[in-house]
């Protein structure tokens, strides 16, 4: 029987695990948490994201678990609209990377938690995937050289509050954003993003005190966000760096090929990242096809060809938005561009 190893049992390798598992593979996961995660933060499933769960046959119960977009807009710090206002028809939905992952494992074979594969060139499956992350290690066998993520000078404060709300909105100042989106569950989910310009030097720090931390950088700033501050479950909230992937010249080598971050992680600002994953997934399984006539060689270079510039141009795309949305000069001109294209979206 024709083998695949998935490293990493997270939302690109439990994916690609059950769309395998459908055509025939004998699928092994290995995963080096001890279980799926019980807490984590929202993510927006786009159309095409959602069209892979479909296929997958995940679609109904994402939808279900989850909470449609309706609305998008950007406003600025003092909440006045900026650029489109679109009715997005539900088309996206919002749910938590637990509820995610819950989803997507029921679709998967051979989930191994507690597993770390420290040298992927040991396995001796047909072909081995690595779905490791930001930090991947097969990335080291693809590139044939350590090639790490760029930390970018911004960093995130991420959770939730209870509520709910229909709209994604982002409040763009200089320096720093603050979004309100759906999530499931009864609550609402925010992100603070700012470069270290916007922090005053006394500033509280934000893992020992987020609200005075966020209340201090988004001062005066409108209503929504300020009452959105007041309200956050503190013990949801996640602190990290912004850092994305430099462009890789290859995916794949032999039989080995990346899906994911571990293949171009990127900034946050389109919510795009989980979503090229998933492409990716049902990209590479559609390359490989069933096991019974899998040509591996020939599958793994139609998988580079189909994603490796595509997600690229997506991760170019979000470093765009990122440093758009992070603008402490220039904004002027952006919000007066962004206006226009409000009305002929809106
Ligand atoms: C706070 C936050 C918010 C985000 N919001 C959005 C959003 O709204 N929309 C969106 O599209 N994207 C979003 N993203 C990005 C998205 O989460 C990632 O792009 C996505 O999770 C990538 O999936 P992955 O399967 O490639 O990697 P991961 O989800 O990182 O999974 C990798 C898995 O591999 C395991 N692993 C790593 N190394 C090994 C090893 N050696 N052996 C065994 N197991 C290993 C890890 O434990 C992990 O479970 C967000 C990211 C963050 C951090």
């Amino acid at each position: 029987m024709t083998t695949a190893a998935v490293i990493g049992g997270g939302i690109g390798g439990l994916a690609l695990a059950g769309f395998l598992d459908a055509q025939g593979w004998n699928v092994e996961v290995f995963e080096r948490a001890p279980a799926l995660p019980a807490t984590g933060t929202a993510l927006g499933m786009w159309p095409e994201a959602m069209d892979v769960l479909n296929r997958l046959g995940a679609g109904a119960r994402v939808r279900e678990l989850g909470h449609p977009q309706e609305v998008a807009e950007i406003r600025d710090g003092a909440g006045r609209a900026l650029g489109p206002r679109i009715r997005a028809k539900g088309a996206t939905v919002i749910l938590s990377r637990p509820r995610l992952l819950e989803t997507l494992a029921e679709h998967a074979p051979g989930i191994e938690f507690g597993s770390t594969v420290g040298d992927p060139g040991s396995l001796d499956h047909d072909v081995v995937i690595g779905a490791d992350g930001i930090h991947s290690a097969t990335r080291t066998v693809v590139a044939g050289r350590r090639i790490e993520p760029r930390p970018l000078a911004a960093e995130v404060v991420i959770g939730r509050c209870p509520g709910s709300t229909e709209s994604f909105t982002e409040y763009w100042g200089p320096d720093r954003l603050f979004g309100v989106t759906p999530r499931d569950g009864g609550f609402i989910n925010w992100y603070s993003e700012f470069r270290p310009e916007a922090v005053a030097d006394d500033a509280p720090d934000p893992d020992a005190d987020p609200v005075g931390f966020l209340e201090r950088v988004y001062d005066g700033w409108a209503p929504r966000v300020l009452d959105t501050i007041g309200r956050i479950d503190t013990e949801s909230v996640f602190h990290y760096r912004v850092r994305e992937m430099p462009r890789l010249h290859r995916i794949t080598r032999g039989r080995f090929a990346l899906i994911g971050d571990a293949a171009h992680a990127m900034t946050p600002n389109l919510g795009r990242g989980a979503c090229e994953t998933l492409l990716d997934a049902a990209a590479l399984a559609e390359s490989l096809g069933p096991a019974s006539t899998a040509d591996v060689p020939a599958a793994l270079a139609r998988y580079q060809r189909l994603r490796m510039r595509a997600a690229q141009r997506t991760a170019l795309a979000s470093h765009v938005m990122f440093r758009l949305a992070l603008a402490r000069r220039g904004q002027f001109p952006r919000d007066l561009l962004l206006r226009p294209l409000g009305r002929i979206l809106g």
